[in-house]
């Protein structure tokens, strides 16, 4: 606030700081440590109006520079960004409380997206028919939508903005980036380094805030599509609100992943796999693995060798080499410290509780240990809702049957794995499960930059999925043109409907 010595976190719009004026502010917290570290600016109506104003402003310009000069403005970005990814990383370390290690690997993927978005010469080619019909040709080209929205949350602060920004403005668009509040400082550091790139000022803008930005957003006219990932109700209300406005949408949910083992897998390899995919990121992905399903007989060999495993993780400051860090706020602590309350309250076997964990970390941060239920029933609250924390359920089944009709039961469709050596039930199970991304012995199946990520059912609102192809597609508009250079052939009057020939 206004009189205070902290550090604001202020918007980005036509190459240069912008502090608004609305007179709102949010405080940045340091989770590790529970201290407020920074005030950001949130957006009023207005102000979001003259941040989009400096992306339709600069547009033109962009759209219309060669793709020669566009591209080498994405590799000088992804020079930049590999060279400093240790700078980022410790801002994500400091503001959502996630590892260094963790952080920086979010960096890497993010960095995969830059990458192939390098290669958007390539990807923007249309196509080329010679002779029709009888001297006529036709071809098509893909062109930017204009300014595009982009509104990311909290667990990813670099890497979910940088799924649909190099492809946006690759492909000749204006980026108005609305990061999540409890996070923020990544987007400004971004909209610093594309400055320093050399990409023109008003093409990667930031507007920061909470719902009142969100809204502007939705609703601004000039703003030809929404990318959006977070939560599922969000997601929905998000979708609703702007295909309401004409705007395309790619609108990315919530989760709630589960990872098959059959008794054929090797357990104490799945057990390692539950845990990094139960707890890394104190279980604030997006992909993270909520709920293992233990088929068989498997499931008090499973659960010793997890709880063996989970006892063992070093809970603590991100910057201190611990395993594991913090929750984000003091209220996610609440969120998930209430949902192990009443998972124990329905009487789920609670096999390791996170909420008397002794942080490795100084002042009062936002810690809950890794923790594990036994014998979780599908009808308890800690499976049936997204619980974003480092909680994680064994659910047993007798049947691989069983097990599929569980995972096909639930609203979410993000990630999913399957742990066996038996190759023909793994073929089975990618096939009839309803997923978008399935992992074969791989717990955390993120597809490469140039495949597209996205979840079916409730983890995604809209038909496109993020990055690869789909994110091309979805920041450009094709176009066809049909051409011919008339001679005296084409004469004559003929009212009838054009016809090959
Ligand atoms: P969130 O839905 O609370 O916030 C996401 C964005 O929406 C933020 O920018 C936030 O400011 C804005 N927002 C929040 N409340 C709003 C409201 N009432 N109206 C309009 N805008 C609002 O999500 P979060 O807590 O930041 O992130 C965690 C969620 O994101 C989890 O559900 C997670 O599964 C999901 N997620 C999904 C994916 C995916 O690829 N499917 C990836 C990452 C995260």
């Amino acid at each position: 606030m206004a009189g205070t010595t902290k550090q604001t976190i202020n918007h980005w719009a036509a190459g240069a700081e912008f502090a608004g004026t609305s007179g709102r502010f949010g405080d940045v917290t340091d989770p590790a440590t529970g201290a407020v570290t920074a005030q950001v600016t949130y957006a009023s109506v207005e102000d979001a109006d003259q941040i989009v104003g400096a992306a339709a402003k600069a547009f033109p310009g962009w759209r219309d520079t060669s793709l020669t000069k566009r591209v080498q403005v994405l590799f000088r970005f992804r020079e930049l960004l590999n060279e400093r990814r240790d700078e980022v990383a410790a801002i994500i370390t400091a503001e959502h409380g996630k590892v260094l290690s963790d952080a920086a690997g979010e960096v890497n993927r993010g960095q995969e997206v830059v990458e192939f978005a390098c290669g958007i010469p390539h990807l923007l080619k249309g196509g080329f028919t010679e002779n029709a019909s009888t001297g006529v040709d036709v071809h098509s080209v893909r062109q930017p939508l204009g300014v595009v929205g982009i509104i990311s949350p909290f667990n990813f602060p670099i890497m979910v903005p940088l799924w649909f920004t190099p492809i946006a403005i690759a492909a000749g668009n204006a980026v108005v980036l609305k990061p999540s509040e409890k996070d923020p400082g990544a987007a400004l550091w971004m909209a610093k380094l594309w400055q320093e790139a050399g990409l023109p000022d008003g093409i990667f803008n930031v507007l920061n805030g909470d719902k009142v930005a969100v809204d502007a957003l939705l609703g601004h006219d000039q703003v030809k599509s929404i990318s959006f990932v977070g939560s599922t109700p969000i997601a929905k209300y998000v979708y609703e609100t702007a295909t309401a406005k004409g705007k395309r949408v790619q609108a990315l949910g919530g989760a709630k992943n589960h990872m098959l083992v059959l008794p054929d897998a090797d357990l104490d390899l799945a057990a390692d796999q539950a845990v990094n995919a139960g707890y890394g990121s104190a279980g604030e992905r997006c992909m993270a693995i909520s709920a293992v399903v233990a088929v068989g007989g498997i499931g008090d060999e499973l659960v010793d060798k997890i709880k063996e495993r989970t006892e063992k993780l070093r809970t603590g400051d991100g910057r201190r080499g611990a395993d594991m860090g913090p929750l984000v706020t003091q209220q996610a602590r609440e969120r998930v410290t209430g949902y192990i309350d009443a998972g124990q309250q329905a009487g789920a076997t609670l096999v390791v509780d996170g909420r008397d964990v002794t942080p490795d970390a100084d002042g009062s941060g936002f810690f809950v240990g890794p923790t594990l239920f036994d014998h979780v029933s599908p009808d308890m609250a800690i499976y049936t809702d997204e619980i974003f924390g480092p909680v994680l359920s064994i659910v047993r089944v007798e049947s691989y049957q069983d097990a599929v009709e569980l995972i096909n039961k639930n609203p979410y469709g993000n990630g999913t794995a399957i742990f066996t050596n038996d190759g023909g039930a793994a073929r089975r199970f990618q096939n009839e499960i309803e997923v978008g991304m399935i992992g074969i012995n791989v717990p955390i199946p993120v597809p490469m930059a140039y495949y597209s990520f996205g979840g079916w059912k409730s983890s995604l609102f809209g038909d496109t999925h993020a990055h690869g192809v789909e994110g091309v597609h979805f920041f450009t508009r094709g176009k066809v043109i049909t051409s011919r250079w008339l001679d005296p052939s084409h004469g004559g009057i003929n009212l009838g409907f054009p016809q090959n020939a």
